[in-house]
């Protein structure tokens, strides 16, 4: 006969503390062949390929932003140049193409940076459940 100690009352332990996913917006866009031209245009040096210019877009924001879509249409080269942007407005056709500083910030532990332009909304691009993670040179 053992004399077992009252087990003390402790609280259930919380769960796991998933993180809320969150998602990517990905609403889709298709860039029409004038902001094609608009976009290679304000490739800064050499002339930009046709080919360079994503066509079939979709937004790389957190989902349920404010504001317009966001979609990454071309890289530009060399450093700090930004990347060529276009936005839209849910259910309209993009209506212009800008360069955006890209966002700076990558992981702490350097194996992700994000893809996102400079002062986006909420989470950046490695902190979202993206399942068709954007492929950037
Ligand atoms: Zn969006
Ligand atoms: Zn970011």
């Amino acid at each position: 006969m053992t004399d077992h100690p009252t087990p003390p009352n402790y609280p259930d332990p919380p769960g796991p503390l998933d993180p809320p996913d969150r998602r990517v917006c990905g609403d889709r866009a298709h860039l029409p062949t004038r902001l094609v031209l608009l976009a290679l245009r304000l490739a800064p040096s050499r002339e930009g390929q046709r080919e360079d210019v994503q066509r079939e877009l979709r937004c790389v924001m957190e989902e349920a932003h404010a504001g317009a879509h966001h979609g990454f249409a071309m890289e530009l080269d060399g450093v700090d140049t930004g990347s060529v942007w276009t936005r839209w407005l849910a259910g309209e056709e993009p209506g212009d193409v800008v360069v955006l500083a890209d966002c700076n910030a990558a992981r702490a532990d350097g194996m992700d940076a994000c893809g996102e332009f400079a002062g986006h909304p909420g989470a950046h691009s490695w902190e979202l459940d993206d399942p068709w993670r954007a492929t950037r040179a």
